[in-house]
């Protein structure tokens, strides 16, 4: 069962006045109640990632990586997905402020349930490397205290993490969002070149991976998109040691409307578990693990 991490709302507009204070209500008894500072602080705090916007976390099995994971949303995202299940975490306005180290030491509490399922850390959004220094500071502090890590990423802004930044993760979950450059951009908005280079990277560097693909019915679902994706992942094969297809769900609707923006995918429906057995044969045709 999820613990829900979700905490109380920082909205970092101007008519908060000086200063911005962090809510930390909930958060197990720690992190930054006294977490009070300037804005010109805060700038600065955001800028070395002494300070990040973290919007939620949850304990969860079984999914965001191997083992029991403590995953950590962080709020914002450079990507407008269509079917976005957490549009609430894609502006950079909802969220708890949270010094790096206390939420390293809220991961560290975790240790012997990561220990004993071979769990860890996973950052998640939003886009975990919209705030890099904090995600940098965050994964090594983690990392070097023998945790396992992994992030969940479009690989839209993989171009920010240096080969050193690399080696603190232990496993990229990489979102490929679709497989041209017209499908990508109709889906996220943004551009799928970023992505392929990442994951080039990944591959050169022969970093483990777990791809992502999400079945939206008219919208990522056509066999030209779906061979185009697993023709992209198929050059990853060396790397990738599983692929996994995700049905689409409109459980984000709600959200949507909470945060006021137009949700289009309203009538779509779930697909068919045939429809997303067909789309796993065709990464499986690859000689891709699928799941
Ligand atoms: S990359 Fe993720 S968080 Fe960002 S808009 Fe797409 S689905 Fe939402």
């Amino acid at each position: 069962m999820a613990q829900d991490g979700t905490t109380g709302i920082v909205t970092l507009e101007p008519q908060q006045g000086e200063r911005v204070r962090g809510v930390a209500a909930g958060l197990g008894g720690t992190a930054d109640a006294d977490l009070e500072i300037t804005r010109p602080e805060l700038l600065e705090a955001r800028r070395t990632g002494d300070v990040g916007l973290v919007h939620s976390w949850e304990l969860v099995t079984a999914v965001d990586g191997p083992g029991t994971r403590m995953t950590i949303f962080l709020s914002g995202c450079p990507l407008r997905c269509v079917y976005c299940h957490n549009p609430d975490t894609m502006e950079m306005k909802e969220g708890t402020l949270e010094s790096v180290e206390s939420v390293a030491k809220r991961v560290m509490r975790y240790r012997s349930v990561f220990n004993a399922s071979g769990g860890g850390l996973t950052l998640s959004g939003g886009e975990p490397l919209f705030q890099i220094a904090f995600t940098r500071r965050l994964l090594k502090l983690v990392h070097d205290a023998g945790i396992h890590t992994c992030i969940d990423t479009s690989g839209y802004l993989g171009a920010r993490l240096s080969d050193e930044d690399l080696d603190n993760i232990d496993l990229v979950l990489l979102d490929v969002k679709s497989g041209d450059e017209a499908t990508y951009n109709a889906v996220t908005k943004r551009e799928l070149a970023p992505t392929i280079a990442f994951g080039d990277r990944l591959s050169k560097l022969d970093k483990p991976v777990w791809v992502r693909f999400v079945v939206v019915p008219g919208h990522t679902d056509s066999e030209e998109n779906v061979n185009n994706v697993a023709d992209i992942v198929a050059r990853w094969s060396d790397n990738v040691e599983r692929v996994e297809v995700l049905p689409f769900h409109n459980m984000g609707a709600d959200k949507w409307k909470r945060i006021g923006l137009p949700y289009e995918l309203e009538d779509v429906t779930p697909p068919t578990p045939e429809s997303v057995e067909h789309v796993r044969e065709v990464f499986r045709s690859r000689g891709l693990t699928v799941f």
